[in-house]
């Protein structure tokens, strides 16, 4: 088998839709390093390698690197040789995964263990080992985020100590909450927090002048964002493996994804489309509801500004992952949100549920499941929860179901605090944080300042 390549969601636009599109296919290296396709598309596998039942069935029992050492083998086996691929997932799952059983058929898979307690350690942790690896030829790369927390700390944390990777992470300094701010200061080795006298918008307009500056190019600058194929490749591994542990052989389930940028429930639709046999991938998104309404009125109109929700890691008014959803069912929309061909609604309602759920819900979802099954949700989980359960209550399904929760409830002590008068058992990656030191660089919003930083940093390492 040849090695599978990537393309633009872009690619078969007409040059007149206003974009010039970018036809080339380029491969899993050239995606990963470039992170977004020259058009501003995302790219795409130009084939999904197929899994068999057999060879799911078969991770029933076993550690979690197994399921990661097959996926990333069935997308990368002519990429990589198998002793690299085993060392980056070994590498890259140190953590536990736990699987709750709720009810008969309710499952809560939390993926809150790694080192940020959140999902997103394990899309981070995969791709800066893939970058280290995959990276030009004895060069330095430099990852440069901006965030507003949480973001920020799982590529942080997840590119700590890599080899040949330097990462510098902007963040609004009145913006993100003290446990962010130490979180983010305090990364350490490689790691290089500035907090910036600014807002988060500007944080992101630093970093956009930056990767634009011709005199930056030698500093090999790279951006870690969520629409990198680097980031979405590891988010197919949980429910391969999930499923493996939790339904009968050809079973068919149900995955519930709190959603906001929808790089998590690609995931799933990937591994639907690898051969996993998924009834149905549940959407539910807070109150920023333009997808649920797209689904149930087939037309697509963006929420902006976005709206401020409990879950507010899914406040997102235009998901970036919206692009190879409709590509996947045959249609484009851009990064603008503008819908350039519908894709095929009747194929992607058969697939996908969604629903949006008000924070009064999120929140009297959270109180009700903590009395009724003694389970401890936080605000995105609780999205998850609510979400499958709207679904359950309009069809009749008897397949095992997993709601995906998607940080840990320690993170958000106040909310918890405030609806259930307890105070949530901090994990030990968390508490860990509390005896690190740290500064951030302090800048003002100037790209003089960042400018000048970056270059001498550039010089200090040549
Ligand atoms: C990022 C995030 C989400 C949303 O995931 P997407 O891939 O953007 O849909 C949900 N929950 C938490 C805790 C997150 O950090």
């Amino acid at each position: 088998m040849p090695a599978i390549l990537y393309y633009s969601t872009n690619a078969r636009l007409s040059p007149d839709s206003g974009i010039t599109p970018f036809r080339d296919c380029v491969s899993f290296r050239e995606a990963l390093l470039m992170g977004q396709a020259p058009d501003e598309g995302l790219f795409m596998p130009c084939h999904i390698p197929p899994l068999t039942l057999s060879e799911v069935e078969r991770l029933k029992g076993k550690p979690y690197q197994d399921a990661a050492f097959l996926i990333a083998s069935a997308f990368l086996k002519e990429d990589l040789s198998e002793d690299l691929i085993r060392q980056v997932v070994d590498d890259s799952y140190n953590y536990p995964v736990p699987i709750e059983r709720v009810t008969d058929k309710i499952y809560l898979l939390r993926l809150d263990q790694g080192p940020t307690a959140s999902f997103k350690d394990f899309a981070a942790r995969m791709m800066a080992r893939l970058m280290s690896i995959l990276r030009p030829a004895g060069k330095r790369l430099h990852v440069l985020v901006a965030t507003s927390g949480d973001t920020g700390s799982a590529v942080g944390e997840a590119f700590r100590g890599v080899d040949g990777i330097d990462v510098t992470i902007l963040y609004p300094r009145n913006e993100v909450s003290p446990r962010q701010k130490r979180q983010l200061d305090t990364i350490g080795e490689n790691v290089q927090a500035i907090s910036i006298d600014g807002k988060f918008d500007d944080c992101q307009n630093l970093v956009k002048e930056a990767f634009a500056d011709p005199e930056l190019k030698d500093l090999n600058l790279t951006s870690a964002n969520s629409i990198n194929f680097g980031r979405i490749l590891p988010q197919i591994i949980y429910y391969v493996w999930s499923y493996a542990q939790v339904a009968e052989p050809g079973q068919e389930i149900v995955f519930s994804v709190p959603s906001g940028n929808f790089g998590n429930a690609l995931g799933c639709e990937y591994a639907r489309r690898m051969g996993l046999p998924v009834r149905r991938l549940v959407m539910p998104t807070n109150e920023n509801d333009e997808f649920p309404r797209f689904l149930a009125t087939g037309e697509y109109r963006k929420v902006s500004p976005s709206r401020a929700c409990l879950s507010s890691a899914m406040n997102v008014g235009h998901p970036s992952n919206l692009a190879r959803f409709f590509e996947l069912y045959g249609g484009t929309v851009d990064r603008t949100g503008i819908v350039h061909k519908y894709p095929d609604l009747e194929e992607m309602r058969k697939h996908i549920f969604s629903v949006s759920i008000s924070d009064k819900e999120t929140k009297d979802t959270i109180v009700r499941v903590f009395k009724d099954y003694n389970v401890l949700l936080e605000p995105h989980g609780a999205v998850g929860w609510r979400g499958l359960e709207i679904f359950l209550s309009q069809n009749t399904i008897d397949d095992p179901c997993i709601i995906l929760e998607t940080a840990h409830p320690a993170k958000f002590p106040d909310e918890i605090g405030d609806l259930l008068g307890i105070e949530p058992e901090v994990p030990p990656s968390l508490k860990e944080i509390e005896n690190r030191s740290g500064r951030p660089i302090e800048m003002p919003a100037s790209y003089e300042s960042l400018k000048r930083y970056l270059r001498e940093k550039g010089v200090r390492e040549a």
